[in-house]
Formats: structure tokens, C-alpha cells, sequence
């Protein structure tokens, strides 16, 4: 039987049981498309870094002899939109059945469906054999409860793959060793420097030149830095084992005006287009671990693996439980407009400046980026979640929307009302300067409210409090806030008020 297989830019697994055997009656298909580039203003890195490994991932296919049909982003064939081009491949080679992978996302998911409905030959779809769970394992766990806690299935997910377990009980005594993952980084501790490859990807840049695909984002186009091949991800790993593992923990939370990626893995692009799995990760940090004890603390390899079988796979349930509703989630009513600077680094916040410059410049910023400065500012000032979303989901190099929408419109808006986050993560600018020496050389000061060089996140954090009241205040983990807030005296509240809202109205001037 004649089959067509189709594996899309974040199925890059040569490891999976489809590539173990050749079969002639086989062909795989990869496509560019404007389908693809166009669904949201993209990082140029990242439009690069798909279509990069997507080739070679078809070289490699070609080089174990499997046949393979793949379409360049300017190839006459190519009707850059992914059921037309399966169409015309099913139609040219006379197709008796059309094989894929279950997609992550809620969108590709429809179309292949819808697809597969209209369609007068067989279909079947296969596991992308990646996660540790299967799409529908959380709604299964949390059936019935009226909280989706990502500690209860983190626990969960510790017992039953016996990972950091002795004896059925956690190693080292705790579950969590959160409370000792928030060091502030002060210079004390040398940061090995990041694993960068050299990859020439001039040739992509000029396709998607050529075709005028918009996109933000500066790129070195003879040294792309993220690794684009399984052997590269490898190496990836293998470099944040040997050399940044030993503090991931301790300085997790942290930033600083000098470093971009600290003791972070920069893994996630490598393992979003699983060119890596989780699995793997996971086993050589155990090994890593085991080998070095008397070096690394159990509170960094814990720290990492938490991310990892703990919010990676939490989030990917969470989106399939809740999708396609949970798009639409806007619980705090915020209709206010992203502020231009996010596009161009141009503000005079200096910790805003920092996180949008490294994003706009590597397609990357680390966990505590994204939620405390620009997920945080824009809760505070109330963009509205779709804004918020785009902007996400369009930066970075390992944004896709299984993991983004999650992260953004739950995690970091509380646009959900708290099935992600049991509070908003917002901030006055105390917590920034607490983690990063951003205030320090920033033109506002972060210890007034309502003066003109006022840091604008003071007065915003007390405002948002004041102005979500009604939806907030009865949020246990909200009620200190709440008391202090209404400790205040109506004079303070009121300047507050008038700061914050200035701020609003002309947020491109601060
Ligand atoms: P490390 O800090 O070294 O962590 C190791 C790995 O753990 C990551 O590679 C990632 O796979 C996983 N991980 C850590 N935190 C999370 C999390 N909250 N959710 C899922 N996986 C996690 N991650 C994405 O992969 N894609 C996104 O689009 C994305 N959007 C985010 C948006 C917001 C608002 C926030 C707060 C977080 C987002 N994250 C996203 C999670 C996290 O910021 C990135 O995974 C991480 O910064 C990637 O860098 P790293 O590989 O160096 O991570
Ligand atoms: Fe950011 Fe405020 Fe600190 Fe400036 S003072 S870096 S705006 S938190």
C-alpha cells in the first residue's frame, strides 16, 4: 500500500519507530509554507531555526534511503498551504493512505482532521512517541477537582517513573526544593559561557527574504547560535550537564544587565521540535547527578527536573484539557494596547529595556523574564491577553502554542482566573531589584511611588490591586496585599491612582 507520511517542523524526531525501517512504498513530506510563516508575526530566528532543522532532518531521512518529498519556501510546487499540498502529493503519487503524527497544537490538530474527513483514501494517526503523558492524562488526573495543581501532578509524575524517589519517597527528603532556587546573581559565581554552534543559515534568510515573509528579530546569519540537528541538541544537552547544572538551581530566578542565558540550558528549542526528548534529558541529568553528588546539590538537579516532567508536560495537558475555549479566556477584562517598545526595546525601564533587547536580539528570554518583567508589566497595565499572546507567541524561538498560550494567558495574565496560577504573578519594582541588578543603573527609582522618576511599577502594582478588587480580593494568596492596600490612606490611593493611570495613557514615554 502506497503511503504518505507527513511530519511537521516540531515533529523532528529521528528516534521515532517511523524512521527505524525504510519501506519503498513509503514517502514522508516536509513543507515551508506561508501558512506557517504568516499565522503571527514570527522572530526571523525563529522561521530560521524550524526550516533549518527541518531540512536537515530531511537529509538525514534521505541519507537512511526513505523517500522524501520536501518543499522549500520558494519551490514552484508549493502552495504554501498544508492541505493543498497534501492534496496534490495524495493526487501525483497515487496515495492509498495518509499517515501522521497527533499535532501539539489545537489549530494543525483541525486541519489534519478536517482534512482527513474530506479525503476518499485511509488516515491514521500515530503518537509523536516525545511526552511522558499523552494529551488527555491531565483530565484524566483532575477529574473531579476543583484545582489543577501542578505539584500534585508533578508528585505524581515523580512516583510513577521513579524519578528522584527512594523507598516511595522523595530524595532528600522534599519534594520541592523551590525555596533555595532564588539566589540573586552577583558576579560571585563564574558563568561558564553559552554553548553556541556556528551554523551558516545565509541561504534560509535569503529564501525568506526573497519571498518578503515579515518578521522582527535580529539574526547573525553565519552563526546561528541554537542547535538545528540531533547531533547539535545532543551537545546542547551534554554542555548544560557538564557545565551549568551545578547552579541551575541557585540562580534559576535571576538576571542581570550582563547575562543573557546564566545557568539556563537554552534546550527548549531543541526539545520543542523534538530533535531531543524529555526522556533523554532527564536520564543524562540523572546520570550527571549520580556521578558528580559530591559536586551538584540535589536542589539543582531537582529544580531543572521539576521544569521538565513538571511544568513542560502540566502545560501541554493543561492546553489540550482546556482548549479551544481557553483562547478566548480574558477573566480581568484588560483591553488596553501592547505598548510599541515591546517591538523595539525602546523604553526607558531599564529591566524592560533588558528582557525586550534579549528577546528581540536572541528569540530567547529566560523563565523569570517573560513572567516578572514583561509578563508583569503588561498585566499591570492591563494589555489585553490576544495582544499578550501574539507577542509570545511570535518572539521566541520556542514558542509554539502548546506551551505559549499556557504560559502566557494563564500562567502570567491570570486571564484564566486562576486554573494555571492560584495568584496573578505581579510585582511592585521590589521583587526586580531583590533578583537582578536592573534598578540599579535604571533612570527610575524603585523605592517611591507617585514621583516623577518614580519607578512605574510601583504604582501600577498598587493600582492594578485597587482597580481587579472585585475579582481578586477573595484570593487567599491575595489577602496580605489586600490588607496593606486598604491600610493605605485615600491621599496615597489617590496619587497612586493618578500616576498609574498616566503611566497608562502614555505608555511609550516611559
Ligand atoms: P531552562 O530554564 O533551562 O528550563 C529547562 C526546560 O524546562 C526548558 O527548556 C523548558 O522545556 C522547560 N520549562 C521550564 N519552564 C517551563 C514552563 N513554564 N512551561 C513549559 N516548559 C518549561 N516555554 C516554551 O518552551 N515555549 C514558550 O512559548 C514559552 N512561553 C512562555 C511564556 C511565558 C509568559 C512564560 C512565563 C514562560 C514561557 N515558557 C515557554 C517557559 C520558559 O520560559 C521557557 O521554556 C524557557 O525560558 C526556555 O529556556 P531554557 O531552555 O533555557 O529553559
Ligand atoms: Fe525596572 Fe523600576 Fe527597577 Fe527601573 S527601577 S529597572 S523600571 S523595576
Amino acid at each position: 500500500m502506497k503511503k504518505l507520511r507527513l511530519i511537521l517542523g516540531d515533529q523532528l524526531n529521528s528516534e521515532h519507530s517511523w524512521c527505524k525501517n525504510q519501506d519503498k512504498n513509503v514517502i514522508y513530506c516536509l513543507f515551508e509554507m506561508r501558512q506557517e510563516t504568516d499565522y503571527v508575526t514570527h522572530h526571523i530566528q525563529k522561521i530560521i531555526g524550524f526550516f533549518a532543522a527541518m531540512r536537515n532532518f530531511a537529509d538525514e531521512l534521505k541519507s537512511q534511503n526513505h523517500k522524501v518529498i520536501y518543499y522549500q519556501l520558494n519551490d514552484e510546487e508549493n502552495t504554501q498551504s498544508l492541505v493543498s499540498n497534501l492534496s496534490k502529493i495524495i493526487r501525483e503519487n497515487d496515495i492509498e493512505k495518509f499517515e501522521y503524527q497527533s499535532p501539539d497544537e489545537y489549530r494543525l490538530d483541525k486541519q489534519l482532521s478536517d482534512f482527513c474527513k474530506k479525503i476518499n483514501i485511509e488516515s491514521e494517526v500515530f503518537s509523536t512517541e516525545h511526552f511522558y503523558t499523552e494529551r488527555e492524562d491531565l483530565k484524566t488526573f483532575f477529574k473531579g477537582k476543583k484545582q489543577f495543581l501542578m505539584e500534585s501532578f508533578y508528585r505524581e509524575m515523580r512516583k510513577k517513573h521513579q524519578i528522584l524517589m527512594v523507598d516511595q519517597q522523595p530524595e532528600g527528603g522534599k519534594w520541592n526544593f523551590d525555596a533555595s532556587n532564588r539566589k540573586k546573581w552577583k558576579g560571585d559565581v563564574l558563568i561558564p559561557s553559552a554553548k553556541n554552534f556556528d551554523n551558516d543559515v545565509s541561504e534560509i534568510v535569503k529564501d525568506i527574504e526573497e519571498a518578503g515573509v515579515k518578521s522582527i528579530g535580529k539574526i547573525n546569519e553565519k552563526y546561528f547560535e541554537y542547535p538545528i540537528s540531533r547531533e547539535q541538541s545532543i551537545e546542547q544537552l551534554e554542555y548544560f550537564c557538564e557545565h551549568l547544572l551545578v547552579h541551575f538551581g541557585d540562580y534559576q530566578d535571576a538576571m542581570h544587565t550582563d547575562q543573557i542565558f546564566l545557568f539556563h540550558s537554552k534546550i527548549s528549542f531543541a526539545m520543542n521540535t523534538k530533535m531531543i526528548s524529555p526522556k533523554e534529558i532527564i536520564t543524562k541529568t540523572l546520570a550527571t547527578y549520580r556521578e558528580r553528588k559530591d559536586e551538584i546539590d540535589i536542589s539543582q538537579v531537582e529544580g531543572f527536573i521539576r521544569q521538565i516532567i513538571g511544568w513542560r508536560e502540566y502545560m501541554r495537558g493543561m492546553y489540550w484539557m482546556l482548549m479551544p475555549d481557553y483562547k478566548k479566556e480574558n477573566f480581568l477584562e484588560n483591553k488596553n494596547k501592547l505598548p510599541d517598545f515591546f517591538w523595539t526595546g525602546k523604553t526607558k525601564m531599564n529591566c524592560l529595556k533588558n528582557a525586550i533587547n534579549n528577546s528581540l536580539d536572541n528569540g530567547y528570554a529566560h523563565h523569570i523574564q517573560r513572567l516578572m518583567i514583561t509578563g508583569n508589566f503588561a498585566l499591570l497595565t492591563q494589555i489585553h491577553p490576544d495582544e499578550i499572546d501574539a507577542w509570545y507567541l511570535g518572539i521566541y524561538l520556542d514558542a509554539i502554542e502548546w506551551v505559549q498560550l499556557p504560559n502566557t494567558r494563564g500562567m502570567s495574565q491570570f486571564a484564566d482566573g486562576g486554573k494555571i496560577a492560584t495568584k496573578p504573578y505581579v510585582s511592585s519594582g521590589s521583587y526586580i531589584h531583590k533578583m537582578s541588578n536592573y534598578c540599579e543603573s535604571c533612570k527610575y527609582n524603585k523605592n517611591t511611588k507617585f514621583d516623577d522618576d518614580s519607578c512605574p511599577f510601583n504604582s501600577l502594582y498598587w493600582n492594578f490591586l485597587d482597580e481587579k478588587q472585585e475579582q481578586l480580593s477573595t484570593n487567599f494568596r491575595m489577602k496580605m496585599m489586600y490588607s496593606l492596600l486598604n491600610k493605605m490612606s485615600s491621599e496615597e490611593r489617590s496619587n497612586i491612582k493618578e500616576k498609574a493611570n498616566h503611566i497608562i495613557q502614555n505608555i511609550n514615554e516611559y
